[in-house]
């Protein structure tokens, strides 16, 4: 399947709005070629060579949904900072994700949120949790695991997981007041 920025489904399409389906597990080899493709979409994407040659769009996550296939796969690479302010890479290629728990304190991102399904820009705050459990197959690992994830880990995994659900960012906007204060939030 070929992915780039022609190829992924914008919010002009209603099919963005679709609801997706748990895959079955283990992996079908179709699912995994699908997943790993995404993978490799998000890791080139942010090589601004190769996003120029193959007109990628820089992401830090995709779901299958933004290819128009309504299946619970996301591909999230994130490259951020650990508490002591060393480089980390954050890495998942995850079937069936779900958050478990989530914090009662919010937060959201101070530059707002972008997506690859969404061309025009959505200004205010996208207020969701601060801190997430997920518990997923991740292939990248090859097992199940449970992600702990703040910062803004948390909230790439709470963007990618709304797509499942046909949600897109700005829908957490407010709508009469998009900077409206958020008491106790975390800025990221
Ligand atoms: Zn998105």
């Amino acid at each position: 399947m070929l992915i780039n920025n022609d190829t992924i489904i914008k919010d002009t399409d209603p099919l963005i709005r679709t609801k997706s389906e748990p895959v079955p597990l283990p992996l079908s080899k179709e699912d995994e070629d699908l997943l790993r493709q995404m993978h490799q979409y998000v890791v080139d994407s942010t090589d601004e060579e190769k996003a120029e040659k193959f007109n990628l769009r820089p992401s830090v996550g995709i779901s299958a949904i933004q290819l128009g296939i309504p299946k619970q796969l996301t591909a999230i690479v994130i490259d951020d900072y650990d508490k002591e302010g060393n480089p980390i890479r954050h890495e998942f290629m995850l079937a069936n994700p779900k958050i478990v728990s989530s914090s009662v304190q919010q937060a959201y991102l101070e530059s707002g949120e972008g997506c690859l399904s969404v061309a025009e820009e959505h200004e205010g705050h996208v207020v969701r949790a601060a801190r997430v459990k997920v518990r997923a197959y991740d292939l990248i690992t090859n097992q199940y695991i449970e992600i702990r994830a703040r910062g803004y880990l948390a909230i790439v995994l709470q963007h990618e997981l709304d797509h499942f659900k046909g949600v897109l960012f700005y829908d957490h906007i407010n709508k009469d007041d998009p900077f409206k204060e958020i008491p106790g939030a975390l800025v990221i």
